[in-house]
């Protein structure tokens, strides 16, 4: 029925909540249908045609997009913050589904019935994995960072040196961690050399709580540097009855793996830094370890004891799928080369099978193969290239946008007027959906 008046021609609340599909909760729809009529109603005061369906359905289908959708990873970014990181393995999918669909044995001892610790199967697995005494997981390295400040050296000095006073994207700066640790930060050497004789006239001249040594995962410095070892720094805490805290940040377990790629020389490993004497060791479960969003922290026992008792600890737990999960993620590490980690196999996947691929989009979508480079991302291992083959195309207006507009969101990258498209993060099952998109695209 139509009428000379508008407003009445505007359907009800719920009508229009029926008419716009919808896999939102119904309340949520409603909430929406009856923004979007208001919005009509201000739109006919200002004599403009009201079209409150289609504002709907596009609200709804805006809200239901950013409520999480998979994502296609083209950008040649591994560990792409902004899309969650590391992928988990099957085996830690599968792991974490089964301890988050009911009851488990989080912190019971089933054979005794008494009360136990949670997380002491992953905190074995790590122990054995880095060779440290022990272990202990909070919910990522930023916490991991800030609970072995707070419980080594609150109130203490902490020497830091000038050019690993590093931030992380996201509002992670570690002058800022180091303050609400209670521990007090003393700037040593300069920014592009620290010797050990700049942290040994700070442990005189301070009551200092630890050493702190950080690998600046997201930068380097280059030309006239000069870095200390953790093993010369080890010696030094060791000398003055203090710990070496070392935030190795990305989580290489042993950088001394036979698989891993020539392209990761150079970044530290927990097991290394365990062998050089530090007291505790820092790191991310979701970068190159390619897992679950975790802090990793191994050392020894003493130091760890001392973590646990921390008030902290309990703020910063993790609960059970995150240790499932990480228990599958750390077992494939024991099994060999960890390829069922997402991670690992795009990290390890051959150029020429990429090339392959490549082309067989090319074919279909146009665009030129070009020998291109991956980056790690997630602020690890910087100014590392992964040479990877690519495909360039001629960026058109909005193409990148209009590929994630799709219903599996393509995420490509923009460089110099050119779309690139990097299949090494994408698994093969996947390049279908991408030419599909692209095709729909053009
Ligand atoms: C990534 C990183 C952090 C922060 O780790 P999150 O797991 O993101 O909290 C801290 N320190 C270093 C050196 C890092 O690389």
């Amino acid at each position: 029925m139509v009428t000379d008046n508008p407003y009445r021609d505007l359907p009800a609340v719920d009508v229009l909540a029926e008419l716009v599909e919808s896999q939102l909760p119904r309340a949520l729809t409603i909430d929406i249908a009856r923004s979007a009529l208001d919005q009509a109603r201000r739109d006919i005061a200002d004599g403009v045609e009201p079209d409150p369906e289609r504002l709907a359905r596009e609200t709804i289908r805006a809200v239901e997009r950013a409520a999480g959708v998979p994502v296609i990873n083209a950008t040649g970014v591994l560990l792409h913050t902004n899309l969650g990181r590391a992928p988990w393995s099957d085996a830690a999918v599968r792991r974490a589904t089964r301890a988050a669909s009911g009851y488990s044995n989080l912190e019971i001892d089933i054979d005794t019935g008494d009360r136990s610790r949670r997380g002491t199967y992953v905190e074995s697995l790590l122990t054995l994995l880095t060779g440290a005494e022990a272990a202990f997981v909070v919910n990522n390295n930023a916490a991991a960072v800030l609970i072995a400040l707070a419980a080594v050296a609150r109130d203490r000095a902490v020497p830091v040196a000038r050019g690993e006073l590093i931030e992380i994207g996201g509002s992670y700066r570690l002058p800022d961690v180091m303050d609400v640790s209670g521990a007090r930060l003393v700037e040593v050497g300069t920014t592009n050399r620290t010797r050990v004789g700049d942290y040994e006239t700070a442990v005189q001249t301070h009551q200092c709580g630890a050493l702190l040594k950080v690998h600046p995962s997201n930068y380097r410095v280059e030309g006239f540097t000069e870095e200390t070892s953790a093993a010369d720094l080890a010696k030094l805490a060791a000398a003055n009855d203090i710990p070496l805290i070392y935030d190795i940040g990305s989580g290489l377990l042993d950088s001394e793996a036979p698989w891993l790629p020539r392209w990761l020389a150079g970044e530290p490993g927990a097991r290394q830094a365990v062998e050089d004497g530090a007291g505790l060791i820092t790191f991310s479960g979701d970068k190159l370890l390619g897992g679950p969003q975790a802090g990793l922290i191994v050392g020894s026992l003493e130091l760890v004891s001392r973590l646990r008792q921390s008030p902290l600890a309990r703020a910063l737990r993790v609960d059970g799928v995150t240790y499932a999960g990480l228990a599958a993620t750390l077992e494939a590490y024991l099994d060999g080369a960890p390829t069922t980690i997402p991670f690992w196999r795009f990290a390890l996947v051959e150029a020429s099978s990429l090339r392959g691929r490549c082309s067989q989009l090319a074919d279909r979508v146009g665009g030129t193969v070009v020998d291109g480079a991956s980056t790690v991302g997630a602020g690890s291992a910087p100014g590392v290239e992964i040479p990877t083959p690519q495909i360039r195309l001629r960026e058109r207006q909005d193409l990148y946008e209009e590929l994630l507009r799709q219903e599996r969101p393509v995420l490509t990258r923009r460089d110099a007027g050119d779309l690139v498209v990097d299949l090494r993060a994408v698994e093969p099952n996947d390049d279908e959906a991408v030419a599909t998109a692209v095709e729909r695209c053009l």
